[in-house]
């Protein structure tokens, strides 16, 4: 399976990649999906590769754009009418009732995965074994944790009761917020809309949910929905552009739960303030990853090439700077070159990597890189892209600075900035010296300084001889720190996030 050439960037690895893993996951305990892994490499003939042009673009966000910004504050006081009746319905199920309707989902979402990838590829640009493995699979895990934790998670927990009030019963009450405004963003579509949909509606919340402008899937959420048998208005789409978003913020969900940049999430953060809405934000990453002299040199060259390249870099936890020990610098160097020089860029049966999502995303990467080059870096690779089209190739960088726009603002394109470093000491100063902070990756053999260097990192989360793995799984908290975000998503404390945590002490 790793040299098959339908497996995108996957085949540039031999690291124990989530993505094979999900697939040999489901392959072996799924009964539904055990012919997937067969089926993902013969693909390419079955779904179509066309992607969007510029003019389908806009089409897409006309279809999109139902709500136009004259009508749109009645229909969003309208949806929260709508929401706040329907909330009622969903609280009156135990967390089981609930649950099998996310039982029903998975199902479903595995049956018509073709659809669902075929929409995805469509509106992302993404590759089709990036869009299974990235978003269906990743998508069926969190139900799946759902489905096995959330009813124990959720249940009313006994906590003991301080000395000076003995006789009293304390417990805590998982019970939910009532309406919860999701918004996100384009990179991973249908994940960034099912998982938080799950995750509030288990925790017994209506919801409404605003996809980005850019990736609607239009009519995708819904039909999906209605077909597991949710009602109307269990969950709305509400579809728009920012515009929207802000006027949805300002209808007072009882929580907001945002993925998207640092600015948009300011913007968020500061209405929310005024309202006192409680606010979550994943927002964006400077990943660093660290190589020490002793990592296992493949491994870590693999590492850096899916971690810095796969969705085309457009991954919140992408790595976007890599320090290198001094020792195997040159060494490590070699090799990584070698292999991204063999990456496929563009929209052909068995490319490894899809074009970028917009022009405008197309233009941060080109002004980023540009500015460096500027200011003295070098282009190791890459240097056949005439930086206007979208299809990038992989960009090794050489020579640049802390002090550069490159390594201060997040790049989300398929550039990899290299650096040497000395010893832990500079390579910890080097990895937190950064405005963002939401994962990193250790590699290195000598597992007792690897797991040191973890825990000095300013970050939400941390890899060790592995890469961008934390955030898919489910029973793990993801989020960020500094400017990476607020708050934390996904397993046990991610779905506390989304309830009300009532204390109730009981006395006869
Ligand atoms: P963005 O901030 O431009 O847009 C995100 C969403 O916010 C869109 O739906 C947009 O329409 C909406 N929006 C825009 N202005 C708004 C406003 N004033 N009020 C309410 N909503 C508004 O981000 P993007 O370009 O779509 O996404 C890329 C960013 O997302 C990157 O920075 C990436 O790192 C981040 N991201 C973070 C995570 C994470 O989990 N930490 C995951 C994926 C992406």
């Amino acid at each position: 399976l790793g040299t098959h050439p339908q497996l995108g960037l996957l085949r540039q690895l031999d690291v124990g990649l989530a993505g094979l893993c999900y697939s040999l996951y489901y392959g072996m305990t799924h009964p539904i999906s055990g012919p997937l892994i067969r089926e993902a490499i013969q693909w390419d003939a079955a779904i179509s590769t066309e992607l969007p042009g510029d003019n389908d673009m806009t089409e897409l966000i006309d279809l999109a754009n139902p709500l136009k910004a004259a009508q749109a504050s009645n229909l969003v006081t309208d949806a929260y009418r709508r929401a706040r009746t329907a909330q009622r319905s969903i609280r009156a199920l135990s967390v089981r009732e609930r649950l099998a309707y996310i039982a029903r989902l998975k199902t479903i979402l595995l049956e018509r995965r073709e659809d669902i990838v075929q929409q995805v590829v469509k509106e992302s640009g993404k590759c089709k074994f990036d869009a299974l493995v990235g978003e269906i699979f990743t998508v069926c895990d969190g139900l799946d944790f759902l489905l096995k934790n959330a009813e124990k998670l959720l249940a009313d927990e006994k906590v003991p009761t301080s000395i000076s009030m003995m006789g009293k019963h304390s417990r805590i009450c998982y019970e939910p917020l009532g309406t919860v405004l999701v918004v996100a963003p384009w990179n991973y579509p249908f994940t960034q809309a099912m998982d938080p949909i799950a995750i509030s509606f288990v925790t017994g919340n209506a919801t409404l949910f605003k996809p980005s402008e850019l990736t609607p899937l239009t009519g995708l959420i819904e039909s999906l929905l209605l077909q597991a048998g949710f009602q109307p208005d269990w969950v709305q789409v509400v579809y728009g552009d920012g515009q929207v978003g802000n006027q949805l913020v300002e209808g007072k969900p009882d929580k907001i739960f945002f993925t998207g940049s640092v600015s948009t999430g300011r913007k968020i953060a500061v209405k929310a303030a005024a309202q006192l809405t409680p606010v979550e934000l994943e927002l964006g990453g400077k990943d660093p990853m660290l190589v020490f002299e002793d990592a296992d040199l493949e491994r870590s060259v693999a590492g850096a090439l899916w971690g810095g390249l796969t969705n085309s870099g457009q991954s919140c936890t992408s790595v976007e700077r890599l320090y290198i020990h001094d020792r195997i610098y040159d060494q490590f160097k070699a090799k990584l070159v070698e292999r991204a020089m063999q990456i496929r860029v563009g929209t052909e049966a068995g490319d490894d990597m899809g074009p970028m999502i917009s022009d405008r995303q197309t233009a941060i990467v080109r002004e980023l890189v540009e500015d460096a080059e500027r200011h003295g870096a070098k282009r190791l690779t890459g240097n056949q892209w005439d930086g206007q089209s979208r299809s990038i190739p992989p960009i090794i960088l050489e020579g640049t600075t802390h002090a550069m726009r490159i390594n201060q603002e997040e790049i989300f394109g398929p550039v990899i900035p290299i650096f040497r470093f000395k010893d832990e000491q500079e390579a910890i100063a080097l990895a937190n010296d950064s405005s963002f902070g939401l994962s990193a990756s250790v590699w290195s053999k000598d597992l007792a300084r690897a797991e040191r260097v973890a825990r000095a990192l300013i970050t939400g989360n941390v890899s060790i001889n592995n890469v961008m793995v934390t955030e898919g799984n489910h029973h793990l908290p993801f989020g960020g720190t500094r400017d990476s975000g607020i708050g934390r998503f996904k397993g046990r404390y991610g779905l506390h996030q989304f309830c009300n945590m009532k204390s109730v002490m009981q006395e006869k």
